[in-house]
């Protein structure tokens, strides 16, 4: 009896080799607004912590700052303090709603243009090809034996790369520090420890990350490509090959032997050999797409060449594929942004973004926080009056010194004064000098006279002297013996 043939499947392997991409350059309208984004991207992180802020003598003048010592975040004229944090969470809210707004409307646009691994890898592909050349040379010299040539080719490459990457990491510091008084430590070696190895691991991060893993920190590290798949919907805009245009797929002489038979792709391959992360966008829409949109420009270059209409890979979001494919005509793409979900992120986002500016618009530059001590909580004087004691923390958030009134009211024939100081005889307010930019602690004495009541209400404010910020008030109580 003959036994069946059998194939045996070839083992399948866990993890799949990393093939190298060489992109080649390309030219177009996507291209120019990728080069823009990048260096305006770059410019901003590495220029920023360079730019000076006059704040007064008492705080740094470093414009964006991240000053952990003293727990407080500066950002131009705003000044951020420990308590304010909502501030940041609400900047951080509103990075991650505008986030779903591109994705709802545009796709992976972020992963595309902004994202710093795109930029950085951006930045190292051009970094090949200057000592390189363009795709052909490189892909040789890939597979060129290692001749000396090879080696000292390589080595200026990493050694750029490693200085591309070791600026990264030390602009990156220059955030947390005055940057140029940092500079002078971190080269004499007064920095902190944390300081060199921030550095050393941003160092590390960025060559391996941006010189050698590349697209593959897209495809296997970041979540964020399977969380978006969650934010885009039928109409939110994708790179796409219009395959029911473009197949069946064939040269330009073929399609002249037999006109009619082949569609518009004419299989040259540009659109795969531009694509930064090497995949092929005719087999459909997938997770290495980062939606960088220069096959669009290379495939809009090859139809101009053949005086084919542009347009066989573009945006267009696959409502308007299907209608296209059934031969409808289809809205100019950019109206697929116009949409209810996209605005009602707008709306979300400009909402926390007015808030804030109303909260930081209208925040007292005066806090007053007061504790009631509690051992004792009262003590009775040698003339019958009861005396309670609080510790009030006054916050000066301006940079420069101030004096405060502290006032009572509400607490009948009280009298206030400052531990350490001599009982006056009748004082509703007193005055305190506050250094700049500090939160001040004060012991505060508060009698009055002893009365049925166990407990009584009554307001503290605090207000500066000069009178130009608001008032801050807290509502206390004062407490008595049972008689
Ligand atoms: S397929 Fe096109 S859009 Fe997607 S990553 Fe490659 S070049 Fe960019
Ligand atoms: S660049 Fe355009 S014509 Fe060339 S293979 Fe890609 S889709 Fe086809």
């Amino acid at each position: 009896m003959n036994s069946p043939n059998v194939t045996l499947e070839p083992e399948a392997k866990l993890y799949e080799a990393r093939k190298s991409v060489h992109p080649q350059r390309i030219d177009g309208t996507f291209r120019r607004l990728k080069w823009a984004i990048m260096i305006v991207a770059l410019a901003v992180y590495y220029i920023t912590p360079w730019i000076r802020w006059d704040r007064g003598p008492y705080t740094p003048n470093q414009a964006v700052l991240v000053d952990l010592a003293n727990r407080r975040f500066y950002m131009f004229g705003i000044e951020i303090w420990p308590h304010e944090f909502y501030y940041v969470a609400g900047m951080l809210v509103m990075a991650g709603v505008g986030l779903f707004m591109v994705t709802s409307a545009v796709g992976r646009a972020w992963c595309g243009y902004a994202c710093p691994q795109t930029v950085w890898t951006d930045l190292f592909q051009h970094v090949d090809r200057f000592v390189d050349g363009d795709r052909n040379a490189r892909m040789r010299m890939d597979k060129a034996p290692w001749t000396a040539r090879k080696i000292s080719k390589r080595l200026f490459k990493w050694g750029i790369y490693l200085f591309i990457a070791f600026w990264t990491g030390g602009a990156w510091i220059m955030y947390f520090a005055d940057a140029p008084t940092l500079v002078v430590d971190f080269w004499t070696g007064n920095a902190a420890f944390v300081a060199y190895a921030t550095v050393g691991v941003l160092t590390a991060t960025t060559f391996i990350f941006g010189g050698f893993m590349r697209e593959q920190v897209c495809v296997y590290m970041c979540p964020w490509p399977r969380i978006q798949a969650a934010m885009m919907d039928e109409k939110s805009l994708q790179v796409t090959y219009k395959e029911w245009r473009g197949e069946p797929r064939g040269s330009v002489k073929k399609a002249e032997k037999q006109p009619g038979a082949f569609g518009d792709c004419i299989d040259c391959n540009q659109c795969v050999a531009v694509c930064p992360t090497g995949i092929d966008i005719r087999e459909g829409p997938q997770i290495g797409c980062i939606t960088c949109a220069l096959c669009i420009d290379a495939c809009d270059r090859v139809m101009g060449e053949v005086g084919r209409p542009r347009g066989l890979i573009d945006y267009v979001t696959s409502d308007d594929a299907e209608a296209e494919k059934a031969g409808k005509e289809v809205p100019p793409a950019w109206k697929n942004l116009l949409r209810p979900r996209v605005f009602i992120y707008f709306a979300v986002w400009a909402a926390i973004g007015l808030a804030m500016l109303f909260a930081l618009g209208n925040r007292t530059r005066l806090d007053l926080a007061v504790q009631h001590d509690r051992n004792p909580v009262y003590v009775q004087l040698s003339s019958g009056d009861i005396r309670n004691t609080y510790t009030a923390k006054i916050r000066n958030m301006e940079n420069r010194p101030r004096e405060v009134e502290i006032a009572i009211s509400g607490l009948q024939n009280a009298t206030i004064w400052e531990g350490g100081t001599t009982r006056p005889d009748a004082q509703t307010s007193l005055r305190v000098n506050l250094p700049a930019d500090t939160v001040a602690k004060v012991q505060l004495f508060i009698a009055a006279p002893s009365t049925a009541a166990e407990r009584d209400e009554f307001k503290m404010t605090v207000q500066g002297v000069d009178d130009e910020a608001p008032t801050d008030t807290e509502a206390l109580f004062f407490e008595r013996p049972k008689e």
